[in-house]
């Protein structure tokens, strides 16, 4: 099986992500209590426009909307006879707008379930969970598997073995590091990397999270850490939430989005990306910066004493946030 990512990385020196899906289909009129993934039906023209959107902004990798495309996130919305569906779906949609020449990622996030022994879900049960989506989605022609927003090691094993269940496409992993610089389960940066490196995950990295700032930190630890042969991949979130007129909005704009994207670069990291909050113009912002020079002098933007480094906000912006990435990736 050919890595078409990694042929990319090869010949372009790396690779420019998309950005948030949920943030859009918000925009697009999907309400709170919505399932995401049900859209990949009953309104395909407004996702295939999302994904147009990104490939228009210069996008190399077009990602499904499937983030909640599991049998746990789907029951929620008592949608869970339909995962192969909707999976199958989201892909097919997306490989149209990527065509020959851009990639498919198949996004897969967190079943929302906790891991034995905290809580309930078994490697065995998520695995089978992680192994009917990739179905779906291999059916619907991704060129690789993108297991995001992950924050527990065992959820990543479950998805890394139940996706080789069903497809040998490649898995590319990216976990979320917004507790002081560890995941919500406390696993650093270091441990992602040399971990899933030695499961055979050559695509490894963060997304979402509390910002450029925050991700900056964490890419620098992970580069420090990387294992040889490992890829560095980074999809911050557009800045910090802030609550505007009774809705959320992140205060990223195009032009920071562009300069972390730049950093990104410098710190080797080589698949370059946004989450939450951003948009196509943030892409294209980080498109003209990526065709750019690369910087000439880098010096970390955060303050390597400061374990605690966290950029103060607004705490109910964050909570639904919070509630937001629950939702979306
Ligand atoms: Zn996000």
């Amino acid at each position: 099986m050919t890595d078409r990512l990694l042929d990319l990385i090869q010949r372009q020196g790396l690779a420019l992500g998309d950005g948030a899906m949920g943030t859009m289909l918000q925009r697009a009129g999907l309400t709170d209590g919505g399932s995401p993934e049900l859209w990949n039906v009953t309104h395909a023209d407004a996702v295939r426009a999302i994904y147009q959107g990104y490939a228009d902004a210069g996008s190399d990798i077009i990602t499904t909307n499937t983030f909640g495309g599991t049998h746990y996130r789907l029951k929620l919305h008592h949608l869970q006879d339909r995962v192969f569906e909707l999976n199958q779906a989201a892909a097919a949609l997306a490989r149209a707008v990527a065509g020959a020449d851009k990639l498919v990622a198949g996004s897969v996030g967190p079943t929302g379930e906790l891991m034995e022994p905290i809580g309930p879900l078994t490697i065995d049960e998520a695995a089978a969970a992680f192994a009917e989506q990739a179905a779906g989605l291999a059916a619907g022609g991704v060129d690789f598997f993108l297991v995001e927003t992950m924050s527990s090691l065992d959820e990543v094993q479950a998805a890394v073995q139940g996706i080789r269940q069903a497809s040998d496409l490649p898995v590319v992993v990216t976990m979320t590091f917004d507790t002081n610089f560890r995941t919500m389960m406390g696993v650093t940066p270091a441990q992602a990397v040399q971990t899933l490196h030695g499961w055979g995950v050559t695509v490894i990295g963060a997304n979402c999270g509390n910002g450029p700032a925050e991700i900056e930190r964490i890419m620098w630890e992970m580069a420090q850490a990387r294992p040889a042969g490992a890829v560095l991949m980074a999809q911050s979130n557009a800045g910090l939430p802030r609550w505007h007129d009774g809705e959320i909005s992140y205060d990223g704009t195009p032009d920071v989005m562009a300069g972390y994207a730049q950093r990104m670069r410098a710190l080797g990291v080589q698949v370059i990306g946004a989450c939450c909050g951003s948009t196509p113009d943030h892409l294209a912002a980080m498109r003209r910066a990526l065709d750019g020079p690369p910087l000439a002098h880098y010096e970390p933007a955060f303050d390597l004493s400061q374990e605690q480094a966290k950029p103060p906000t607004d705490s109910a912006a964050r909570r639904a946030a919070r509630r937001t990435q629950r939702t979306e990736s």
